[in-house]
């Protein structure tokens, strides 16, 4: 093991030495490049050491890599460093000097974007209209001007606005405005795409300028369609952004329960009426990922209930359009399974007792483990949680058929667990 002057372990003296990544999204990485931060390797300790780490930057919105090879690297060896299916994609540049040059370049080019927003009195129209312009690229280059670490990267700031925290607050509701665009866009039916490819580009992907929250809660003063369905479907999107803009800052979302209830009744709602789920129709598409990521697991649960108890209390009432109890938990299992939201579910049921009499609890049970298509583990879940009531009242003969009834979909049912 190679050491520093200081003792510590210096893996970078080693091999091909240190290698950095840097991406053209990772804000304080490209300030670090172009300030020369990443010139030189450091030994475990942290002490500057002689040698330059290679640096690969990588543009994502050309897909290809720029490599300034470190001291440690000769020509020759370049090739085998880089894997195959990259090597056709990665030009090598001259040094680090280069890659800057390069770089700074690439930020510049993409600042200017904003130039009609800064200097046309028209500026927030023209974003409204190209609102898609604004990748997340490009506001990576806003936050790297905005950290005022790289001289000869600037822009121009519009008359009056003067200290930095004005300036940032002045893209920060620029930013706000792309997002509101976003939504107005969907509303208005002129969305491109699917909701979730705009979601992950202009807020997963997206560096956040100043504090994004303080524009949140604006969002439920924006007009609303008139139409109840086209509102409806309005007030989903508000909630996804909105839930995945806490998830990107690693905050608790205070209207999670609402989410959760927006999207599972539209979740239902979408698969009563033939189709695989939200995911399937671009005005609603999340990912199961961004589910994962933005709907805590007891809002799940509040919005199963909810959901649940709608429809038993929908269809005692009156069952006339309204969907079957069977067809919903059908759906809300599937739902909650693909979501990993087995348990979640289980403990819906607990607090979702049929309101049935103990004698045609069985029989409900056994027909819902009828229905075709249903997905096994989640229909065995789902059974099990029904037929606690049975096992309280001890209800054996029941509770064999029952049994039965699973096996018929999912053989090595387990029983002991019950007695
Ligand atoms: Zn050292």
């Amino acid at each position: 093991m190679a050491r520093c002057s200081c003792g510590a372990p210096a893996p970078a003296l080693e091999g091909w030495g240190e290698w950095h990544i840097v991406t053209d999204l990772d804000v304080p990485r490209i300030v670090d490049l172009l300030t020369g931060e990443l010139d030189h390797a450091h030994c475990d300790a942290g002490c500057r050491l002689n040698v330059r780490a290679s640096v690969v930057f990588q543009d994502s919105e050309t897909g290809r890599l720029y490599l300034a090879p470190g001291d440690l690297v000769g020509p020759a060896e370049l090739p085998a460093g880089i894997p195959e299916d990259m090597a056709d994609r990665t030009e090598t540049v001259a040094g680090l000097d280069a890659l800057r040059d390069l770089v700074g370049e690439l930020v510049n080019q993409r600042l200017r974007v904003f130039l009609p927003v800064i200097t046309s009195p028209d500026g927030t129209d023209y974003l409204g209209e190209k609102w898609r312009l604004f990748t997340a690229p490009v506001i990576a280059a806003l936050a790297v001007a905005l950290s005022g670490r790289v001289p000869g990267i600037r822009f121009l700031i519009k008359e009056g606005v003067r200290t930095q925290a004005e300036i940032e607050g002045f893209f920060a509701s620029r930013q706000a405005g792309i997002w509101i665009s976003m939504l107005i866009d969907w509303t208005n039916g002129e969305g491109v795409g699917s909701f979730e490819e705009d979601l992950s580009e202009y807020v997963d992907r997206t560096p956040l300028i100043g504090d994004p929250l303080q524009f949140v809660d604006s969002l439920d003063e924006l007009q609303r369609p008139a139409d109840d369905e086209l509102a409806s479907m309005d007030a989903y999107r508000r909630e996804a952004f909105r839930a995945s803009l806490y998830a990107k800052l690693g905050q608790p979302n205070p209207h999670a329960d609402r989410w959760a209830l927006t999207w599972l009744w539209w979740e239902v709602r979408v698969r009563l009426a033939g189709a695989g789920g939200v995911a399937e129709v671009p005005e609603l598409a999340v990912s199961v990922e961004r589910l994962r990521d933005t709907v805590p697991p007891d809002s799940a649960r509040f919005a199963g209930a909810e959901l649940l108890n709608h429809t038993i209390t929908a269809n005692r009432d009156d069952s006339t359009g309204v969907p079957d109890i069977e067809s919903v938990m059908t759906h809300v299992q599937a739902v909650f399974h693909e979501t990993g939201f087995d348990e979640q579910l289980v403990s819906i049921y607990d607090g979702t007792r049929l309101h049935n009499p103990v004698e045609e609890i069985a029989d409900l049970i056994v027909d819902a483990l009828r229905i075709e298509d249903l997905d096994p583990a989640a229909a065995i879940i789902t059974a099990k949680a029904m037929a606690q009531t049975l096992v309280e009242a001890r209800r054996v003969d029941d509770l064999s058929r029952v049994v039965d009834a699973m096996r018929a979909i999912a053989p090595p049912v387990e029983v002991s667990l019950w007695w």
